[in-house]
């Protein structure tokens, strides 16, 4: 709370509670700042809590490339009981597999214990703003509007939302607008893995293995679903090429989609997420556009879970356990920063001494039906992400973090991941704790080489030729 009349409310407000959020929210109080989470929804986690896997986080040559608040948070995931384990697609990643209910718990355990303060269902709307330097940000909520001020911003908001009000320019989509589809992650439950993995030994042609030469290592398609069986897990990714589900959606069994991924969430429940459903042509900055195709992404949650119990072994005495709390919105606006990362820094696995964290995953696209654009990093290993990518042209305290950092539609693919939002968060926040113990007026005079010693001294994996 202010110390004086002039005194702002707090040191860093971050708007979003995602995994950019959370990132930036623990590293700021982490390091002194007075720290507000604001969320329009219920609750924080944002997409951590679909039950989706953390991905960009371990290279294809299974080496971590992000640390500090992943490590946090999987410490405190794996003390609840809620952290499934690290596992290879044997297509193109390793990721983190987690119960999206344990993770509830670590994310509010963790914040809780930083001393950030939380403000939920609440909307940013308009900012306060001059020459550059955001004062306040209005917010919205049951109780009204209300001014909060501070020093520091990060827009989290995964949409640019803070910094779109304050004046920075955006990008959308690609050339001719077009945006990646929107999808509903849903998990079942009761799914026995041995009948499963049976199935996919016997039936290799209808998985996607191979894609990452790193990965790869030389083996044939069916030595990478032996080792996709040995390893034991349901992450088997059902590809549209192959003849099950190619088959069925010609039929008109399932929807155009250009995979059925599968990956596990609870090894106690049985339980696995299913990445399918989708819809494209949606603009998620339109409410009206987004509200609409809900019911569609509901039946094909139906469609595709009936799918499986049908035709797959393994699924028969599945039941639908939990539907994602919202919508996943894969792509909306990339705020304009200092740096844009570009897809050549992606796919060649470009190091910057100004990186203040990494990406490993491949240059991910999804498209309308059947479509995906899958480009694999150059020897399965990193590229940075430079300071100036989470700096917005124009503002002189404000950071993004998250799915709205700066970078072309490309490298936006590549870095829209989990792993990398909760690193850049974990960047963003603390740049804001040193940008107000410096008392900095432009975050242009931030050194960065003092950021990247703080956060490899708090746990971030910068260097290296990863
Ligand atoms: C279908 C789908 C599948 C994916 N698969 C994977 C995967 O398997 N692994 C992986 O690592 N990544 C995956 N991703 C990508 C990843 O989930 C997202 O890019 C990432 O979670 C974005 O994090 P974020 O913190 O930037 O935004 P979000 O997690 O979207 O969080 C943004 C938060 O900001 C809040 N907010 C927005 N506007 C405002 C406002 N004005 N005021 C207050 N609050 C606001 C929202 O309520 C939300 O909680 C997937 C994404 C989608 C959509």
């Amino acid at each position: 709370m202010p110390n004086s009349k002039s005194e702002p409310n707090y040191d860093t407000i971050v708007v979003g509670g995602g995994s950019a959020g959370v990132g930036a929210a623990l590293a700021a109080a982490k390091n002194g700042a007075r720290t507000l989470l604001i969320d329009a929804g219920p609750t924080v986690g944002g997409e951590l809590l679909s039950g989706m896997t953390i991905d960009g986080a371990i290279n294809s040559r299974g080496e971590p490339i992000i640390g500090g608040v992943l490590d946090d948070l999987i410490q405190e995931l794996d003390k609840l009981g809620g952290y499934v384990g690290a596992f290879c697609d044997w297509r193109l990643i390793n990721y983190h597999c987690i119960d999206p209910v344990f993770m509830q718990f670590a994310i509010l355990n963790l914040l809780r214990d930083a001393g950030v303060e939380i403000l939920l269902y609440t909307v940013a709307e308009e900012v306060n703003v001059k020459d550059g330097l955001v004062t306040g940000v209005t917010v919205r909520n049951k109780s009204g509007h209300k001014l909060l001020t501070s020093k520091t911003f990060v827009d989290c908001s995964g949409d640019g939302d803070l910094s779109v009000s304050a004046g920075a320019d955006s990008n959308i989509g690609g050339e001719n607008n077009e945006l990646q589809p929107v999808s509903l992650m849903f998990r079942l439950m009761g799914v026995e893995t041995d009948d499963l993995l049976s199935f996919v030994q016997a039936n290799p042609q209808n998985v996607a293995v191979g894609e990452s030469d790193a990965i790869r290592g030389g083996r044939t398609d069916l030595e990478l679903v032996d080792k996709l069986v040995e390893q034991g897990q349901p992450t088997v990714f059902f590809k549209s090429d192959g003849p099950l589900l190619n088959d069925a959606i010609d039929r008109g069994e399932m929807y155009p989609t250009a995979l059925i991924m599968i990956q596990p969430t609870s090894t106690a429940r049985k339980e696995v997420c299913i990445n399918s459903t989708r819809i494209d042509k949606i603009d998620a900055l339109d409410t009206h556009s987004l509200s609409a195709g809900v019911g569609k992404l509901f039946d094909q949650v139906m469609q595709c879970a009936s799918f499986l119990k049908n035709n797959v072994p393994g699924f028969e005495n599945a039941y639908l356990s939990a539907i994602a709390p919202r919508v996943g919105i894969r792509e909306t606006r990339r705020i304009v920063g200092e740096y844009e990362l570009t897809e050549e820094d992606v796919f060649t696995g470009r190091k910057s001494p100004d990186g203040i964290a990494k990406g490993c995953h491949h240059i991910d696209i999804h498209q309308g039906g059947r479509g995906q654009v899958r480009i694999p990093i150059a020897n399965g290993g990193s590229f940075d992400i430079p300071f100036g990518c989470l700096l917005p042209k124009k503002l002189r305290n404000v950071l993004v973090a998250g799915r709205c950092l700066s970078a072309d539609r490309a490298a936006h693919g590549a870095s829209r991941l989990m792993g990398n939002c909760l690193a850049m968060g974990q960047a963003a926040g603390t740049a804001t704790a040193l940008f107000v113990q410096n008392d900095l007026n432009d975050m242009r005079d931030l050194e960065v080489i003092d950021l990247r010693s703080i956060l490899k001294s708090q746990g971030a994996i910068l260097d290296g030729t990863h």
